[in-house]
């Protein structure tokens, strides 16, 4: 595809003309008051291009895409011995399910689930106080992005952290079985605030680019990961970042992707470029409607599906 940027003004264009837009999270009342009507796409390529359309520049809460992140700063910290605490296959079940929790005492199904993350959460405290934490993981996406305005949207966490009843149930169903080494309080508290980033497109792009190119920024030429490891996030992001719409969003569109309630998904092109979009309506099983259409369009007439030839 030679020309990127009509294309992303294609996508953008045809998507600004759905009236469908899908629903705004409302359980987390900061988020309830997202304009539903926002788009913005941003695709940053191997090779150092960057092409947006929409509003590409506006900053929004990424929500569970900074799942990505974590893990990635988990499995630095501990390696391997993190799957000792939480799975590898999708879950079949909505990001915020406990059934399947009780079944499996207590071991979360994959990292991208809420029960999942916030296991991984317990990990990234190790040694620190929440704040710390909190802090490491800020550094972290700053140091990913290549951009150190990246910043918290306290009103959000605090919005979260006084409404989010089922995490703590989540948390502390967890601690009975012996499965959180810190208190609900402190592990829930890092991972409200890093659900509570606010990112642009663009800097999502940037975080991501590690993913398309073995491990390494291309951009800042920082070496995040091996080459190995990326291709493992790559696998857990295509098997498990849409919940229990992974299985319809690798159909569909046919790359690794992580979503957020936000309404952003990032997404990888192997080789190619990352991508990140944003329209804060979601479907069903909360997923960004319009974003995930936005994917589709793009890998349809890029060709950029891992399926295809
Ligand atoms: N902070 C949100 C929650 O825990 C994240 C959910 C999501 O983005 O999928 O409910």
């Amino acid at each position: 595809m030679d020309d990127l940027q009509a294309l992303v003004d294609d996508i953008h264009r045809e998507i600004a003309a759905h009236t469908e837009r899908g629903k705004v999270a409302d359980y987390i009342p900061q988020l309830a008051a997202v304009d539903p009507a926002h788009f913005g796409i941003a695709v940053a390529t191997v090779d150092g291009r960057e092409f947006v359309a929409g509003n590409a520049d506006t900053p929004f809460s990424i929500q569970s895409v900074s799942k990505v992140f974590t893990l990635t700063l988990a499995l630095g910290t501990v390696g391997d011995r993190l799957w000792n605490r939480v799975g590898r296959e999708p879950s079949g079940t909505p990001f915020n399910s406990i059934v399947q929790l009780e079944l499996e005492h207590g071991k979360p199904r994959n990292p991208f689930i809420n029960a999942g993350a916030i296991a991984v959460a317990d990990v990234l405290l190790a040694g620190h106080r929440p704040k710390e934490a909190i802090g490491e993981i800020v550094q972290f996406v700053r140091f990913l992005a290549g951009d150190e305005t990246i910043v918290i949207d306290d009103r959000v966490a605090r919005s979260e952290t006084e409404t989010g009843f089922r995490n703590f149930a989540l948390a502390q169903f967890m601690r009975s079985f012996g499965k959180l080494d810190h208190p609900a309080e402190h592990v829930l508290g890092v991972y409200f605030h890093h659900c509570a980033l606010a990112m642009t497109c663009r800097q999502l792009a940037h975080s991501g680019l590690f993913l398309a190119a073995g491990g390494r920024n291309p951009a800042t030429g920082r070496t995040v990961v091996s080459r190995d490891r990326a291709r493992r996030i790559n696998a857990l992001m295509l098997t498990c970042g849409h919940y229990d719409g992974s299985g319809d969003f690798a159909y569909r569109v046919g790359l690794p992707g992580k979503s957020g309630v936000g309404g952003g998904i990032l997404a990888i092109a192997p080789g190619r470029a990352s991508v990140a979009v944003w329209s804060p309506g979601l479907n069903r099983n909360g997923n960004s409607l319009l974003g995930s259409l936005a994917l589709e369009m793009l890998a349809q007439r890029t060709g950029w599906s891992i399926f295809g030839a």
